[in-house]
């Protein structure tokens, strides 16, 4: 175990003044305790409850300890994540939410796990303090995200996730706008664990996800996965051609054993065109969004792989 290793714990605030000062001393005896030199990050996502003014009075008066990084508006927590990472030094950075609703005694336990050699610590969340609408909605994600990265992870909603230098570095590489942290980390990861960890009620505040920022982040984290709801459209179309041209050959049939009174004179082989046509269009549709999406990875210009380590036999 190396003991000189740095530890950046990165938090996100958006008007959380009531609670800051009780974060802000958990956190720091939570750091203390695992004996490292530490840096706690709150990033200030356009707050304007005075919990800005804050988190610099902290910052002042615990030098070193504290770093308030602060941006001019709100651009949501994953972004603020993200200047968090931009600002961090850590060889190993922990993310959590200001709420509370993530304990900060749950630090050492992290950070001991990330000393064992694992690149991405997820958290689960034992009895979850959360509506049963939010859980519907995890659940669907977690197994969409597993299918993406190939990583199993049992909960990513949890903000409370430890990550190496190295993945951090490569996050700190994806310049898109719209990012899912745990998703984006774990397709950099080798290595990773899930821990169990508590979860409260939110001590004081409202959740800072409106239904349509709820909305948002679930896009988000699909196009940060997939773009394979451009390809569904051809899948779509495909099926409803065939399923005219099928239509279009049982009436053939039909006529040829009836007479043209059966098919009503050839209106219902006005519908199988139809349903070839509309389908044709859903596979050109499906084609362009195959180059749209082509178009949406080289644009993101994320790195094409990442190499962790290259190891090399002594000369
Ligand atoms: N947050 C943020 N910017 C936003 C929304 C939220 O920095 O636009 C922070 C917020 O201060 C908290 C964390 O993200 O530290 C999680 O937010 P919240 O607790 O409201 O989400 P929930 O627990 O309801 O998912
Ligand atoms: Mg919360």
């Amino acid at each position: 175990m190396k003991k000189d290793e740095f530890l950046s714990v990165v938090i996100p605030v958006f008007n959380e003044s009531s609670v800051l000062d009780e974060l802000i001393n958990r956190c720091m005896a939570a750091c203390g305790q695992t004996g490292l030199p530490f840096e706690i990050i709150f990033v200030d996502d356009g707050s304007s409850d005075g919990s800005d003014a804050r988190i610099s009075e902290a910052a002042l008066k615990n030098e070193g300890k504290i770093v308030a990084c602060l941006l001019n508006r709100n651009y949501g927590q994953h972004s603020a994540v993200m200047a968090g990472f931009e600002t961090s030094k850590g060889d190993m950075v922990i993310t959590l939410d200001a709420d509370l609703q993530n304990p900060p005694e749950e630090i050492p336990k992290l950070v001991s796990k990330m000393q064992e050699g694992y690149d991405v610590i997820g958290t689960v969340r034992m009895n979850r303090q959360d509506t049963l609408f939010r859980k519907a909605a995890s659940f669907l994600v977690n197994k969409a995200a597993q299918k993406a990265t190939g990583v199993k992870m049992k909960d990513y909603g949890c903000m409370l996730r430890g990550y190496r230098r190295h993945i951090v570095d490569a996050m700190l590489q994806c310049h898109e706008r719209s990012t899912f942290i745990p998703i984006l980390a774990n397709s950099f990861a080798r290595k990773t664990v899930e821990i169990e960890v508590g979860h409260n009620e939110r001590v004081a505040g409202e959740s800072k996800y409106s239904l349509w920022k709820l909305i948002n982040l679930q896009f988000n984290l699909l196009t940060s996965m997939t773009t394979f709801p451009l390809r569904i459209l051809s899948v779509i179309g495909t099926c409803i051609s065939m399923a005219g041209m099928f239509f279009g050959v049982f009436l053939l049939v039909m006529r040829l054993i009836h007479d043209s009174k059966w098919a009503a004179e050839g209106v219902f082989t006005l519908f199988a065109l139809l349903f070839i046509f509309v389908g044709a269009q859903f596979i050109a549709m499906g084609l362009l969004g195959e180059y749209i999406g082509r178009i949406y990875h080289d644009v993101r210009a994320r790195p094409r792989y990442f190499v962790q380590e290259v190891i090399r036999g002594p000369k």
